[in-house]
């Protein structure tokens, strides 16, 4: 058994050891071929780092499968089931768009991109985007065995649910298999502690690498932009849902912001909402308190369609892609910002570097030129782990407030000391 504060201590220090060891190995080996970039960064720890990745990911698919079939198959009536999908929904969707609002009044305040004579200097080809029927039709699987191998999260998740109300209804038979899945639930929340156990390792390999790999000298050159952004996500992680946990959910946001942290350092040290899925589950439920039947739905559909740190970064670079370029958003132009930046981020996949791409999207609606994201590119590795840690910390407010209003959130593990992470 192991304490969760000793852990929580064990992957600061990994993640805090990782960065400055990673940002010595940079400034030492200015040439990426030296032996310590070969066969110590980009070779042992890249490997570290990899595998612990790796080992996160390869839980992903059945956790979000077993969880949420088990919590659909313990609801006791179809529509508390509706209820909850529409809160989390609605709550997912408020919060975005206050994350964006507060990236265009923040960016137009700082105006980070006025004076800045910046060339695309790379070349930046989008993706193109699917169209909005594509994206509906494709929610649903055809076949659950191709989604859940090509990591589909909104069509396993539709599955799960499916598989889960089905159980529900099914009378005897139904309720051998809930317990055939509580137990594999059971199983693979187990294996998540386990890797728990060796995440401070992990992260701390992550860390070496990224930050001997990333190069700094872009951040001068774009220093406002960046730290606008870096400004923008401070005030929302603080601010909004603070607020957010204190009025919607009524609850002292001190005991969040505590239980949650360790979540943030492997967001940031991943840059991925779905790899950090697992452990944002984990701590949802036996950190917080909220109970298996809301986390099992609100966590994994945060962690696919809910991006706050996406939409932000997106807001800002709109606005400072429009200054840099010398074109003009009208107040239209920045309500259209809202919009599909708002969808833009539901559209993101959880995976490190997307939220540029998906920038595209908005950028093309609202007349700008795509080339623009060329500007940023250099500053977005290290924003990009800013904004998942942002991310998940906006997949577990929802899911608190959303277990509070239901009656869901166990008030003793909320404000008391959390189970500790090799129990179950
Ligand atoms: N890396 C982000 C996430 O996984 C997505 C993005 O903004 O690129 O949450």
């Amino acid at each position: 058994m192991i304490n969760r504060a000793i852990l929580t201590r064990n992957i600061l220090i990994g993640m805090v050891a990782g960065l400055i060891l990673g940002s010595l190995f940079h400034l030492m080996t200015p040439s990426a071929d030296g032996i310590i970039m070969t066969y110590l960064v980009n070779g042992l720890f890249d490997i570290g780092g990899s595998i612990f990745i790796a080992s996160l990911k390869l839980l992903v698919v059945p956790l979000v499968f077993f969880s949420l079939a088990c919590g659909a198959s313990n609801l006791s009536d179809g529509s508390s089931m509706g209820r909850i999908g529409l809160k989390t929904l609605g709550l997912y969707l408020m919060t975005t768009a206050v994350a964006i609002s507060l990236a265009l009044i923040v960016a137009t305040t700082i105006d980070p991109g006025i004076g800045m004579n910046l060339s695309t200097s790379t070349e930046f080809i989008p993706k193109e985007s699917p169209t909005l029927k594509q994206v509906l039709i494709n929610i649903f699987p055809t076949n659950p065995l191709k989604a859940m191998a090509e990591g589909n999260m909104l069509q396993v998740i539709v599955f799960a649910i499916l598989v889960g109300v089905a159980i529900n209804r099914c009378g005897e038979p139904g309720a051998r298999i809930r317990e055939t899945l509580n137990d594999w639930n059971g199983v693979i929340m187990r294996l998540i502690m386990m890797f728990m156990m060796v995440a401070p390792i992990g992260i701390f390999c992550l860390m070496v690498t990224l930050f001997a790999n990333m190069g700094f000298s872009a951040i001068a050159d774009l220093i406002k932009y960046f730290m606008t952004v870096v400004v923008v996500l401070l005030i929302h992680f603080a601010l909004t849902y603070s607020i957010a946990i204190r009025t919607l959910g009524g609850l002292p946001a001190f005991h969040f912001y505590r239980k949650f942290s360790p979540v943030m350092a492997y967001a940031f040290s991943t840059s991925s909402s779905n790899a950090t899925l697992p452990i944002t589950l984990e701590a949802v439920e036996h950190g917080l308190g909220v109970k298996n039947e809301v986390a099992s739905f609100t966590v994994p559909l945060g962690a696919t369609i809910n991006m706050d740190g996406t939409a932000i970064m997106q807001g800002v670079a709109t606005v400072f892609i429009a200054q840099a370029f010398n074109i003009d958003i009208s107040m239209t132009g920045y309500l259209m910002v809202i919009l599909t930046a708002t969808l833009a981020s539901i559209g993101t996949a959880g995976v490190p570097g997307v939220g540029l791409i998906t920038l595209a999207l908005v950028l093309q609606q609202v007349g700008l030129p795509v080339e623009g994201i060329a500007l940023i590119i250099g500053v977005d590795r290290l924003l990009d782990m800013m904004r998942t840690a942002v991310n998940v910390t906006g997949d577990a407010t929802v899911s608190t407030i959303v277990a509070r209003s239901e009656g869901k959130l166990d008030m003793e593990v909320f404000r008391g000391n959390s189970k500790p992470v090799t129990e179950t």
